[in-house]
C-alpha cells in the first residue's frame, strides 16, 4: 500500500514555496480599506508621519513619539492627522474650562473665587487660562481648533 509512504506528510504543506510571490496588501490606517501596492510607486503622498506619544522604538529612539501611517486618500490623510494631532497645551484646556463655565452660568458674576469653584482649577491655572483665552479672543489665530465648549 502506498498510503504508508513518505508522501503522507504532504497534507501539512509546509514546503509551499509560493509565499515569495504573495502581494503585500496594505490597509488604510484610518478607514481600514485594503489598498493595492501598485498605488505606491515613486514618491508616496499617502505615506505620512503622525505624532503618537505611545510609539516607542527601542532600535530607533530618534523616532520615538512618531508613527508611520498609510492612508488611502487625502480625506483619510486629513482625518488621521486630526486624530493624532498633539494634545492641546494645558493653558488651552484651562481656557476651555473657563469658557465652558461662562457658558454654563449665563448672567452670573463669576468672580475668581467662584470661577475656581466652578472649574475646579487653581488660581494660577485660572489666570493662565484666562490669559490664554484673552490672547485667542484678540484674534491671534482664531478660535482653538474645533474645540467648542458645550
Ligand atoms: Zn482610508
Amino acid at each position: 500500500m502506498e498510503n504508508e509512504g513518505p508522501g503522507a506528510d504532504d497534507e501539512f504543506g509546509f514546503d509551499d514555496e509560493d509565499d515569495d510571490g504573495l502581494p503585500v496588501l496594505i490597509d488604510c490606517d484610518e478607514c481600514g480599506k485594503v489598498m493595492e501596492p501598485g498605488l505606491f510607486d515613486g514618491d508616496d503622498p499617502l505615506l505620512s508621519v503622525v505624532p503618537d506619544p505611545a510609539a516607542v522604538y527601542p532600535e530607533a529612539p530618534e523616532r520615538n513619539g512618531t508613527r508611520l501611517v498609510m492612508v488611502c486618500s487625502s480625506a483619510c490623510f486629513d482625518a488621521i492627522h486630526q486624530r493624532f494631532r498633539p494634545p492641546p497645551p494645558e493653558e488651552e484646556r484651562w481656557a476651555v474650562a473657563i469658557a465652558r463655565a461662562v457658558w454654563d452660568h449665563p448672567g452670573e458674576d463669576l468672580t475668581p473665587q467662584r470661577m475656581r469653584e466652578v472649574t475646579g482649577l487653581s488660581a494660577p491655572q485660572v489666570s493662565a487660562g484666562a490669559e490664554y483665552l484673552r490672547k485667542r479672543l484678540e484674534g491671534e489665530e482664531g478660535p482653538p481648533g474645533g474645540e467648542t465648549p458645550k
